[in-house]
């Protein structure tokens, strides 16, 4: 117990974050008999996964029978260009089935093939049509149905409650939290056996972005901060397709669903100019003419006249448009640079020529309406105009593969905030896939460590106050800057310097800012109470983004190569030596100002069986 005068609470498992990864592992360990807490900045149902909309890729083959955990395995190594976490690709690809099964029996409604299966739709990298959805708001169905069954099962949920840092035991394992109420400013502590972070990712340190407002990196900088390591900082992804106009949304993401749904992308001078962006290693299974690309969309089209599609089974060559995204947002990139952009710095995706407006009205309900309200584009008519934006964190926590657990004892990672399942590159539907596969296996570690009997046995007081007395410093200064003016001008930073293609000196410039931007935040001030205050927020979510920065940076500029989504102009190449390496950084003195270290760590070597598996692309 502590003696504290905060509200407290203890338990078993305490996990921080309720979307799908959370929520998955607070099911697993509520299901094992132990008492789960679950924390979460936002509300229940509103966490970022409920954004997600094109699908959970599963090698179900509902669609193309001939598809499989291996060729799953193979797309998904592939995407990632090889950096990934073997162990944790293969257990992703043998699983997700299972997941996605699951999630149906507990009430999920998925889309439906004739014959009454789960319909699975094509996106970029899969090789089969792989991932099943629910028109385009899966995530959606995703949180319904797995919060519906921990609300059944009676778990305690404390929303808008703001975990500012872990703490530890005399041990130094790791034995609970220390946060606040959003509402009220009120501070509160919880003490648990075990920790599982589930956090989501780091988008928010970008200006253009499709992450929630939730997204400022807590659990990769708590982990860090903590003596946890994170691994491929530098592998940041920007979609290819995110809204550029109007400004005020810049950045909302447009559904690779589109393009799975037939869409291309054109440039100014109206050219599909995917086709002149195929790398060779994507050749052999890439279509190569207009013809055969349409061809392609012909018989894959999820028109339900379209009877083919279902008896068809052959994947044939896909369009272009479907290469991986990395490769996508580099594509349109090179286009824009090149002066054959739109109006307002983007290309052209277009559906309305290809398909009904009845069909894309059914099929991308989200984003029929998102361009309708947001920009008064018609996409039954009109082409959208699109461009890269920030989406998703491939680095993260190391975590063990099987049981999520990280080198501090006690603490768990699962879903975005953890690292080495999706290498370089995220294949799009592989994250909600992610999170019930390693959110059930992170519940299963905490509950395997509990059983150990080794978890901690006290709770360290000092860690509480020293967090506490620095998230309430803002207070006391009278002249400090405005948290909202260092929090721009990150952004600014991260965009025009760590951004989709990076050099020496753009990176180099960066972390010389992002030292000045540590003391900018030391010297933040807010007004007002704690009550209601956004500003006050937004300055303790501050160390967590500049410390994210950093490490994004420093990796960045450590990985002398261009790899997935991490692009260097200055060395344009893949090297294969660097392909052997992830980067892994520790903070040397766990304060959110301490130095960050970066360390070379081998990627784990393959069994033969699964190099096998990969051997027709190296
Ligand atoms: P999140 O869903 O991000 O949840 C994080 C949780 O942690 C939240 O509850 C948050 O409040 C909480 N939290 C964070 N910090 C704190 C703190 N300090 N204290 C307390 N609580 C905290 N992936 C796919 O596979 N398929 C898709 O179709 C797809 N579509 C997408 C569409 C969009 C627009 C976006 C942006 C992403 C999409 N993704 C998709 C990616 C996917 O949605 C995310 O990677 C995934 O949802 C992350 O889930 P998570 O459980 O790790 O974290």
């Amino acid at each position: 117990m502590t003696d504290s005068t905060y509200e407290h609470h203890e338990y078993d498992v305490l996990i921080i974050g309720a979307g799908g990864a959370g929520l998955r592992a607070a099911i697993e360990a509520g299901q094992r008999g132990l008492k789960v807490g679950i924390v979460t900045k936002s509300l229940l149902g509103k966490a970022h996964t409920v954004m997600a909309e094109g699908g959970i890729a599963a090698a179900m083959g509902n669609v193309h029978p001939e598809d499989n955990w291996m060729v799953h395995f193979r797309d998904t190594m592939r995407g990632g260009k090889y950096l990934n976490n073997y162990r944790m690709a293969e257990l992703h690809a043998k699983e997700s089935p299972e997941r996605v099964w699951e999630l149906e029996q507990w009430g999920a409604l998925f889309d439906r093939t004739k014959d009454g299966k789960i319909l699975q739709r094509d996106f970029g990298g899969h090789r089969y049509a792989r991932l099943a959805h629910v028109g385009d708001r899966t995530g959606l169905e995703l949180i319904r149905t797995l919060q519906q069954k921990v609300v059944s099962m009676g778990t305690d949920v404390f929303m808008e409650c703001k975990v500012l840092q872990l703490v530890h035991d005399a041990e130094g394992r790791i034995a609970g939290c220390v946060g606040y109420w959003r509402a009220t400013g009120e501070f509160v502590t919880f003490q648990a056996k075990t920790v599982i972070l589930a956090t989501g990712g780091i988008g928010r340190s970008w200006k253009f972005t499709s992450n929630s407002w939730e997204s400022t990196g807590d659990g990769h900088a708590m982990a860090l901060w903590a003596g946890a390591k994170l691994i491929d900082m530098e592998c940041v992804q920007f979609h290819p397709t995110g809204m550029v106009w109007p400004h005020s949304v810049r950045g909302l993401l447009v559904t690779e669903g589109v393009r799975g749904d037939g869409g291309v992308l054109r440039n100014s001078l109206g050219e599909r100019f995917m086709f002149n962006y195929v790398a060779p290693m994507f050749r052999a299974e890439t279509a190569d003419s207009e013809e055969e690309a349409d061809k392609w969309y012909d018989d894959h089209s999820a028109e339900e006249e379209a009877d083919k599609w279902y008896d068809d089974h052959s994947a044939g060559r896909r369009p272009p448009e479907l290469l991986p995204r990395d490769e996508v947002a580099r594509a349109i990139n090179t286009e824009v640079k090149a002066g054959r952009g739109s109006a307002h710095g983007g290309v052209f995706l277009d559906i309305a020529s290809r398909r009904s407006a009845e069909f894309i009205r059914r099929r991308l309900p989200s984003m029929y309406h998102q361009f309708m309200e947001l920009a008064g584009v018609d996409i039954t008519r009109e082409p959208m105009e699109i461009g890269p934006t920030c989406h998703y964190m491939m680095g993260g926590v190391q975590v063990d593969a099987d049981s999520e657990a990280t080198i501090v004892p006690g603490l768990f990672a699962a879903g975005e905030v953890g690292g080495g399942m999706h290498g370089a590159n995220r294949l799009g539907g592989n994250s909600l896939s992610d999170l019930v596969v390693f959110g059930r296996r992170a519940g299963i570690g905490a509950a395997e460590y509990i059983e150990a009997g080794d978890a901690a046995t006290s709770f360290d007081q000092g860690e509480v106050d020293g967090a506490i007395k620095e998230a309430l410093a803002p207070f006391e200064r009278t002249d400090g800057e405005n948290p909202y003016d260092v929090q721009h001008d990150l952004q600014e930073l991260m965009q025009d310097n760590v951004g989709i293609i990076r050099t020496a000196t753009e990176l180099e410039l960066a972390i010389q800012k992002l030292d000045e931007f540590t003391d900018r935040v030391k010297n933040v001030s807010v007004k007002g109470s704690r009550a209601y205050n956004p500003g006050w927020n937004l300055a303790t979510d501050l160390p967590s983004m500049i410390t994210v920065s950093k490490c994004v940076a420093m990796g960045a500029i450590r990985r002398k190569e261009s790899r997935g989504g991490h692009t260097r102009a200055d060395f344009p190449n893949a090297d294969p030596e660097l392909g052997k390496l992830n980067f892994a950084q520790r903070s040397e003195g766990g304060h959110w100002d301490s130095p960050v270290s970066v360390h070379e760590a081998s990627i784990l070597i393959m069994p033969a069986e699964l190099k096998a598996l990969l051997e027709e692309d190296q």
